[in-house]
């Protein structure tokens, strides 16, 4: 099943060309076999305790690799899985594959993580999320304590009712939850005013601009403390400086994650990385 105009040897040149419609027309209809085809895999990024020091957790991300294509990076394929539903079965198969992925990592001796996973707006208004959630906890052996799901701000939410129902039945069961890209939306207030959040990840723009910026920094000053006098917990994402650690954890912030302490890595290369972590007592945070 090709799509109109045929393979090209570059994933820009098709993703540039051609009007956006039959281009995210095309992505689709290649989308729709990628799961069975065994395209897609996931990549897994540590999150490290700012105090500690020590790995709290990896997140989940999503990786398409079309053999013609090439590499499709998830900002353009998720926004299509998300119009055409695939975002259901696809988000159901990441849950599995993140779960499983976590369970091997403790039967390999290596203490309980947290695995974040990414869910979006569609999936929360899905009937029964929140029951396949814990079907593929109860399948993988999972526990629920260790499943952090890590939603966005969405304008996207119009079934308010559907999403805070089962994020609330996930909550009871002791599933956790993540505010994603804090700040960068419209009304993060109100989500942590209705959800029941356990992390706040502070999102990669306001590190970015807070050496420069004192306006930035203080944001990110007040996001910290604002969730802290809450009882919610703050990662901050993309540290890709010392500079930024070091004022983050002056600022307290709880969590870090970054390409300057572990860029995402696929299951192999996560389970050399984790071997080093055991045995040299290797630590990218110092
Ligand atoms: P996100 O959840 O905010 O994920 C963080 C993104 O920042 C990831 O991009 C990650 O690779 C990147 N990142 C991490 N550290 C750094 C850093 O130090 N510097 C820079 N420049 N970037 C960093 P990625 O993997 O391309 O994912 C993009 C977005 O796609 C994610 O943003 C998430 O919204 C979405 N996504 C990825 N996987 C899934 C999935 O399984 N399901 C759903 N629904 N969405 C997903
Ligand atoms: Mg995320
Ligand atoms: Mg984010
Ligand atoms: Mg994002």
């Amino acid at each position: 099943k090709k799509g109109p105009s045929g393979p090209s040897p570059d994933t820009e040149a098709v993703l540039d060309t051609g009007d956006d419609f039959s281009c995210s027309d095309r992505l689709a209809q290649e989308l729709r076999g990628a799961l069975d085809r065994g395209e897609l895999m996931l990549h897994y990024q540590p999150q490290f305790s700012t105090e500690s020091r020590h790995i709290r957790g990896f997140e989940a991300l999503l990786r398409w690799h079309h053999p013609k294509l090439g590499f499709i990076p998830p900002d353009a394929f998720i926004p299509i899985a998300e119009q055409t539903g695939l975002i259901v079965p696809i988000g159901e198969w990441v849950l599995r594959e993140a779960c499983t992925t976590n369970r091997l990592l403790q039967e390999a001796g290596v203490e309980p993580f947290v695995m974040c996973v990414n869910i979006s707006a569609v999936q929360l208004q899905a009937p029964f999320f929140a029951e396949h959630v814990l079907s593929i906890l109860k399948e993988t052996g999972h526990s629920p304590e260790q499943l952090e799901l890590e939603i966005t701000e969405s304008k996207l939410i119009d079934s308010w009712e559907t999403a805070l129902h089962a994020l609330n039945l996930l909550h009871t069961q002791r599933v956790r939850i993540a505010l994603d890209d804090f700040g960068t939306g419209y009304s993060s207030l109100s989500y942590l005013r209705r959800l029941p959040i356990h992390l706040v990840k502070i999102d990669r723009s306001f590190v970015e601009d807070m050496l420069h910026s004192s306006k930035e920094k203080a944001l990110v000053e007040s996001i910290i403390l604002l969730a802290r006098s809450v009882g919610i917990d703050v990662l901050a994402e993309g540290i890709e400086t010392e500079a930024q650690l070091e004022c983050l954890r002056r600022m307290c912030c709880d969590c870090v994650q970054g390409y300057l302490l572990g860029k995402p890595m696929d299951r192999e290369v996560l389970w050399s990385y984790m071997q080093r972590y055991r045995q040299e007592q290797f630590n990218p945070v110092t």
